[in-house]
């Protein structure tokens, strides 16, 4: 089933600038924000500037120059905070949720980058 992207949702709104967001780093394709409930000391979201509803959506049918710019972006945003472990950073993770069972609440494709801070497990023992 093809993808239907709602228009209505709040990152679709925040790219038309009629929603305010905490800019980080901004480019042609891509736009990094911070998330506005933050779940770690740096919380950015990342979105792609074209409308795509979650991570199998872009990669289906994003242009190359899109998906070369999201994952620049991230690289330099974690760069720019200090959190890269080879340059002795102490890391970060990357959360991309999708869907009903990856609990994704905005449906447009976001990249968490978290940090500052140990994170835990990467999940919750169930
Ligand atoms: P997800 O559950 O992966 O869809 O994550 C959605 C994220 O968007 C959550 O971490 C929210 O805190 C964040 N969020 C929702 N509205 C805004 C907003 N207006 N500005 C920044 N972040 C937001």
């Amino acid at each position: 089933m093809p993808y239907e992207y709602d228009e209505q949702n709040i990152f679709a709104k925040i790219l038309r600038r009629e929603i305010p967001n905490d800019t980080v780093m901004e480019t042609d394709f891509t736009l990094a924000f911070r998330d506005i409930a933050p779940q770690a000391p740096e919380h950015i979201l990342v979105i792609p500037k074209g409308f795509y509803m979650n991570y199998d959506h872009f990669a289906a049918e994003a242009t190359d120059p899109e998906i070369l710019d999201f994952t620049r972006v991230i690289g330099a945003i974690t760069h720019a905070i200090g959190v890269t472990p080879g340059n002795g950073g102490k890391g970060y993770r990357l959360i991309a949720n999708a869907g009903h069972d990856g609990v994704q609440d905005v449906p447009h494709l976001h990249m968490h980058i978290l940090a500052g801070r140990r994170l835990g497990r990467m999940i919750q023992p169930i």
